[in-house]
């Protein structure tokens, strides 16, 4: 049996390796490489492998860098199962569709811009029909992938339906386990489950994103985020949250609404102000077998994402007319890290206001608007226009949804519990991290850690 390693090989995005065994070929993951357009233009478009030559698909967890590419495969032909958990299936009906969407907006702009017809990557369709080819099943469940490979999830504890994948596979009479840990999340956080490290591997493909970082725990953040509130509806200002609309928004609301109910917080609106949120919030309320059951607000109350303060705005109007209204008031909309999305039009109208709080709890890449709100440039530039940077700008830091270098090894080594020690594969990493990480593990006691490129191949 072989591995190759067709994406997310010493980089973070897209996620994607090739299983050979018995003369079947399964793909684990097909994300989509996001960074800058020229780069990842090319990278996306070029598939993995010939579509006919796929048996079957493994896919680890919604996030677009693992899913992203699955209605490529499907517009190029693809009609075999793609299996996920369900809640990662329900959670792809919309995020998939969003992404269709977002390509063909690209590719409109593109053809404005070039004024020659360019394609988009995919369309609605081949994402309805990648959807529609989803198996949804649970954690802890074997199940057959192709003749030999046999299949368990179990929880990742990184998003709502993260899976680390378990591979038994069994070629010319002798089993191999290769268990790939999809994104590895942290204990604590809300909602979802803790990480559940699978027993026993032979073989290790297993993330690095923050291997090199040290996060700050995740208890105390509840708290920081009542201190924000509490001072800045205080002095009559509204705080403006940035939030990826697929996991961090409804982890705030989920904490805002634990907030309320222990009256840490005044009793001021809460907005969503995101329709991909609201769609994803309503994913999220459908799949309560995935929560974690040792929290309180899980166990007590039925609708964790509505309460008397919080307003779901889908409507364009309803969340432009929030600019007029007065007095306090909490805003959570989309994107993450400011570049998009109906953030703009909240910060062009009230970051040069020193009532406001911007409230950033999510990573800020480089060369974003977040970015630069975070280094806490005098003046930024919204919707095409210079407004000075007056408002506050707060940052929580204990909500990331990866684990750090700490708690990716203690990952790894509760999947090697007493047994011999694996081969590990890091993958979805940049260069740097994978580098730092991969010392401290060869001096943690595993000897055997490697970093490939793409398209490397290692026969098992
Ligand atoms: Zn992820
Ligand atoms: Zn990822």
């Amino acid at each position: 049996m072989q591995i190759e390693f067709a994406g997310a090989a010493r980089e973070v995005t897209g996620s994607c390796h090739i299983l050979r065994i018995n003369g079947k070929t399964v793909l684990l993951d097909c994300g989509m490489f996001q960074g800058r357009r020229a780069e990842t233009r090319t990278k996306n478009a070029e598939l993995p492998l010939p579509v006919s030559e796929i048996d079957a698909i493994v896919l680890s967890h919604a996030h677009i860098d693992h899913s992203g590419r699955l209605p490529l495969l499907t517009a190029h032909g693809y009609r075999g199962p793609i299996f996920c958990t369900s809640a990662t299936r329900d959670l792809c009906a919309v995020m998939l569709a969003d992404s269709a969407h977002i390509q063909e907006q690209d590719a409109r702009f593109l053809t404005r811009r070039g004024k020659e017809a360019v394609a988009p990557l995919y369309g609605m369709r081949d994402a309805t029909v990648a959807t529609e080819r989803m198996v949804g099943l649970s954690y802890d469940q074997a199940f057959d992938v192709v003749p030999g490979v046999r299949c368990t999830f179990t929880d990742a504890g990184h998003i709502l339906g993260s899976a680390s994948v378990v591979l038994d596979c069994t070629e010319n009479g002798v089993t191999k386990r290769i268990v790939f840990s999809g994104d590895v999340g942290r204990s604590g956080l809300p909602i979802i489950r803790d990480p559940q490290p699978p027993h026993g591997a032979d073989v290790v493909l297993l993330e690095s994103t923050y291997g090199n970082r040290d996060h700050p725990s995740v208890a105390g953040t509840r708290d920081q985020l009542a201190a924000v509130i509490r001072e800045t509806a205080a002095r009559g200002g509204r705080v403006l949250i940035p939030a990826f609309a697929v996991g961090r928004t409804q982890e705030i609301v989920y904490d805002l609404h634990i907030l309320a109910r222990e009256g840490k917080i005044p009793e001021i609106p809460i907005y969503v102000d995101s329709p991909l949120a609201i769609d994803t919030t309503s994913v999220f309320a459908m799949h309560p077998e995935v929560f974690d059951q040792s929290e309180d607000l899980v166990q007590r109350v039925k609708d964790l994402f509505h309460f008397t303060a919080v307003h779901y705005t889908r409507d364009a109007t309803e969340s432009k007319a929030l600019n007029a209204q007065h007095g306090p008031m909490v805003i959570v909309a989309a994107s993450g890290m400011m570049e998009a999305g109906r953030i703009l039009h909240h910060l062009a109208h009230h970051a040069a206001d020193p009532r406001t709080t911007i409230l950033v709890v999510g990573f800020q890449a480089e060369h974003t608007l977040g970015r630069r709100i975070v280094d806490r440039a005098p003046v930024i530039r919204v919707l095409g226009e210079e407004i000075p940077l007056r408002a506050q700008v707060s940052v929580i830091a204990g909500y990331s949804a990866h684990g750090d270098r700490h708690e990716l090894q203690a990952w790894l080594d509760a999947v090697r519990g007493d047994g011999a020690v694996p081969p590990v594969y890091l993958v979805h990493g940049e260069r740097e991290a994978q580098d730092e990480f991969a010392e401290q593990l060869r001096g943690a006691g595993y000897p055997n850690v490697s970093t490939p490129e793409r398209h490397d191949r290692v026969t098992l």
